[in-house]
């Protein structure tokens, strides 16, 4: 069954569902609420909260259970795909030659992804590379190596700085035997000109299959700008959130989901090359509504 790991408190409600097999109106506004409070606390945006509440609703008062159906797995039917509307199937990643390119703020977890994809990418049995970008951020060309030996992937970048753009395009030339080329780029503290500016001409030099937001998990209203801006001059494909380790939830990235239509890819979940996984969307949902 769907969403057996549910939270303790939404799982009580629902289990006071037991042997009835109808649902009252009463029974779903109480199941509506306890979802709508765990959703806001997982930073979920109020409009997404409110949506899937009336969508919720509606269904359970208005379609009948099919026959041998307890009240209880009906509307956990109705809430697992009320949920898979808004958080989405996971994002396609071809297990083929391919860019990749990640961008994001400045920590956000872009250049611990690259690696982790990297390693993720060897796993299934192709040769991937990351190429480091980012020279403003001190600190992240050693990273980016090390993490990249852990990883025993390609890795190229520039240890003296330079330009990001020139960086890009040697190191798209100095790892061509990969086939999965992994581009990491710089974020700043904020969304500025400059560095939308920089991410456009490296995307215009490495010619991207894919281009991921990689977003922290504690993200939560700043999605939305974020997701705007760089949907807007590079184009998003897919979404990555990475400190799920951490108490956060991760709801706000479905701002970010929702904005550039698009899906979740990865989900980064520790400071290590193997803290990755495919996203995947019952997990995700229990999580949110736990
Ligand atoms: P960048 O500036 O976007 O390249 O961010 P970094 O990759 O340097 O990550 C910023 C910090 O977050 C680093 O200390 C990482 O170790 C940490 N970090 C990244 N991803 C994760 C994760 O999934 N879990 C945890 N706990 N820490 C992470």
């Amino acid at each position: 069954m769907v969403l057996d790991d549910l939270g303790s408190s939404l799982r009580g409600t629902m289990d006071k569902l037991r042997g009835k097999s109808r649902l009252s109106k009463e029974d779903v506004q109480e199941i509506v609420r306890e979802i709508q409070r765990s959703l806001l606390q997982a930073d979920v945006e109020v409009a997404l909260v409110m949506e899937l509440s009336e969508n919720i609703k509606e269904r359970a008062l208005e379609e009948e259970p099919p026959g041998g159906t307890t009240a209880r797995d009906h509307i956990l039917k109705i809430v697992y795909e009320e949920m898979v509307e808004i958080v989405g199937e996971s994002t396609e990643i071809p297990l083929e030659p391919q860019t990749i390119m990640l961008a994001g703020l400045q920590g956000s977890g872009k250049t611990t992804t690259a690696a982790k994809m990297a390693w993720w990418f060897s796993k299934k049995g192709l040769r991937p590379a990351v190429i480091q970008t980012d020279t403003f951020r001190p600190g992240a060309y050693d990273q980016a190596k090390q993490m990249c030996e852990r990883a025993e992937v390609d890795f190229y970048g520039d240890p003296d700085g330079g330009d990001p753009v020139q960086i890009a395009r040697e190191g798209m030339e100095a790892t061509e035997d990969a086939d999965v080329h992994i581009v990491d780029t710089a974020g700043r503290h904020a969304l500025e000109a400059d560095l939308i500016d920089e991410i456009e001409e490296i995307e215009a030099e490495v010619n991207p299959d894919l281009n991921l937001l990689v977003l922290d998990a504690a993200i939560g209203q700043g999605a939305k700008e974020q997701a705007r801006e760089f949907d807007s001059s590079i184009g998003i494909g897919g979404v990555v959130i990475t400190k799920l380790d951490g108490t956060a939830k991760g709801g706000g990235a479905l701002t970010a989901v929702n904005e550039t239509d698009s899906s979740i890819a990865f989900l980064g979940t520790g400071e290590t090359v193997q803290d990755i996984e495919r996203f995947e969307p019952n997990g995700f949902i229990s999580r949110l509504l736990g």
